[in-house]
């Protein structure tokens, strides 16, 4: 498939070229998982079960696949390219050092790097004893097409690193940006490194892969799987062919594919969505609330963090020492620059007080539950103080379109998506949907200060619902009503107080219920809709939000 005139051949190291290719398929049947049912005897493998507890552990004993094939095509799908572009490393870390490793000779080949940027560019390509030439940003940090291209056309790079956007400073190269400088530089590869892409404005660029332009994604920031270690390059299938043969033959730990499909699936991807949107969010808002700050002279934004230049380092140094934050200094990228991660709320409100800026901060009431049965896989996310986002994804609209109701007239957030066996019966999405909800909702709860006890009458057309909740830790659950048809919208009408009873064991609440009227999606609707406004009374923060509404000093 490679001709010699290639790109990926031309630039290789010789070494590398004259290398054996990787035959990941044969090597998945020499060494990886076990084909079928065949007996192993050929991977000097230990053939007992790993005294590790849980099933994640299960086949440790085996090499894992080179690279694992459901790896490989879950990556792709999450990226938008095909499999052969995409060659998966141990985080986006590897796939720098296996890059430079198949393209640099020791003593001969450059790379260029445009300061400040992050490290391990510089790091990777002294250990392999290639030579680094630093373009740089602009005085004010901005991104120069003209001084990249013009630093290019005198270092002629092996490999140009392009990283948007940018660790530290924020800084993003516009793809434009990006197709002019892969245009100007045939002969070298221009590396894009979206390791926080997920978090900019700024469109990928995975979908233009081709060529000389190789992009690196990581499912270390935007993904929560930073000790996982899975990252990847993606690039034309020549480049990828090449580089593989530098890769070493097992590079994934069984246990990072595990967790990660695991964290990818189907059903995880709306929390996942959700988390990113609050830290962009939440990032927009601190550099709102520090641009109140007169010891910090700038702040740019970018990725899941800030960046700021402050005039007294070293007394920020201090008092995060004795607040026992670390932020990290780079005083390499600007005087006084300090990078700020965003963190949760609570964290984010420490970092604030050391500038000064303190407010009382009630704990966040914010849960994610992720449940999991042979019969359905749940994900849910709750926040009780915040009224979006509402996306419920169960499988029956019906029910969706209740949930929708309940998280609305509950006035809190609510994300859930869920897997399930709804070609057997609906039944099992219902009740562990119902089940995870009220898990969710017990823990947003948290110690319960300041919430209340509460009931809610409301009638609809001719139906009147009457919901009374008591968030006592005692779950108990009452449903005087009756429905006449056997099933409303998909959602069968029998399994409606067998939903208010698993909120009611799941949350330990006692829910009343009682409905009457005539027309059954009436009554349903108004069941929900009733117990989230009886919700929304039960969760609100009331007064000073200090008090438990119980004599007793707990519930
Ligand atoms: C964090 C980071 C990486 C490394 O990510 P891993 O996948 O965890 O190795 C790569 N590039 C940049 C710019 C980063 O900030």
């Amino acid at each position: 498939m490679s001709g010699p005139a290639s790109l990926a051949r031309r630039l290789a190291r010789p070494e590398i070229l004259a290398l054996p290719p990787t035959d990941t398929a044969a090597a998945a049947a020499a060494g990886g998982a076990p084909i079928g049912r065949s007996i192993k005897l050929d991977a000097n493998e230990n053939p007992f079960a790993p005294l590790v507890g849980g099933g994640l552990a299960a086949s440790v004993n085996r090499y894992p696949e080179p690279q694992p094939a459901a790896l490989r095509q879950r990556l792709a799908d999450l990226y938008g390219c095909a499999p052969t572009q995409l060659w998966a490393t141990r985080g986006s870390d590897d796939a720098i050092d296996l890059l430079i490793r198949t393209f640099c000779r020791p003593g001969e080949d450059s790379i260029v790097i445009v300061e400040p940027t992050f490290t391990a560019y510089a790091q990777f390509a002294r250990l392999q004893g290639a030579k680094v030439v630093a373009a740089r940003l602009t005085e004010d940090l901005q991104f120069d097409c003209d001084a990249v291209i013009a630093a290019c056309a005198e270092a002629r790079p092996k490999l140009l690193f392009l990283c948007t956007p940018n660790n530290p400073t924020g800084t993003p190269v516009e793809p434009a940006e990006v197709r002019r400088i892969a245009a100007a530089l045939p002969d070298t590869l221009v590396i894009a490194d979206e390791a926080y892409i997920e978090f900019s404005d700024t469109p990928s660029m995975v979908a233009e892969v081709g060529g000389n332009l190789v992009v690196l994604r990581t499912l270390s920031k935007a993904y929560g799987l930073a000790g996982a270690r899975v990252g990847c390059l993606i690039a034309d299938p020549e480049i990828i062919e090449v580089a593989s043969r530098a890769s070493p033959p097992y590079p994934l730990p069984s246990l990072s594919v595990a967790a990660t499909l695991d964290a990818l699936a189907a059903e995880r991807m709306p929390l996942h969505t959700e988390r990113i949107a609050r830290l962009v969010a939440d990032r927009d808002m601190l550099a709102e609330r520090l641009r109140a700050v007169a010891e910090i002279r700038s702040i740019r934004t970018g990725g899941n963090f800030l960046f700021l230049e402050v005039a007294d380092p070293a007394g920020l140094a201090q008092r995060l020492a004795s607040a026992g934050i670390r932020l990290r200094f780079r005083p390499n990228a600007a005087p006084g620059g300090v990078r700020v991660t965003v963190g949760t709320e609570m964290e984010n409100a420490a970092m604030l007080a050391v500038f000064g800026l303190a407010e009382a901060v009630r704990p966040s009431r914010r849960a994610e539950i992720v449940r999991d049965t042979k019969e359905t896989r749940i994900a849910v996310a709750v926040d009780l103080d915040r009224t979006e986002p509402r996306r419920i994804d169960t499988g029956i609209g019906f029910y969706d379109h209740m949930l929708d109701q309940v998280a609305a007239h509950g006035g809190f957030a609510l994300t859930l998506a869920c897997s399930g066996d709804l070609e057997i019966d609906p039944h099992h999405s219902i009740e562990d949907i119902a089940l995870a909800l009220g898990a969710a909702l017990k823990v947003a709860l948290g110690d319960k200060r300041g919430i209340g006890r509460f009931g809610f009458a409301l009638p609809m057309d001719e139906v009147r619902a009457e919901v009374l909740i008591d968030l006592s830790g005692r779950p108990f659950s009452k449903f005087e009503g009756s429905f006449d048809t056997p099933d409303v919208g998909g959602l069968p009408t029998q399994m409606v107080p067998h939903i208010f009873r698993s909120l009611a064991d799941s949350m330990g609440a006692a829910i009343h219920v009682k409905v009457e009227g005539d027309n059954d999606h009436h009554k349903v609707e108004g069941c929900f809709k009733a117990f989230g406004r009886a919700l929304r009374m039960g969760l609100a923060i009331e007064g000073r939000g200090d008090a438990l509404p119980s004599t007793k000093g707990v519930l």
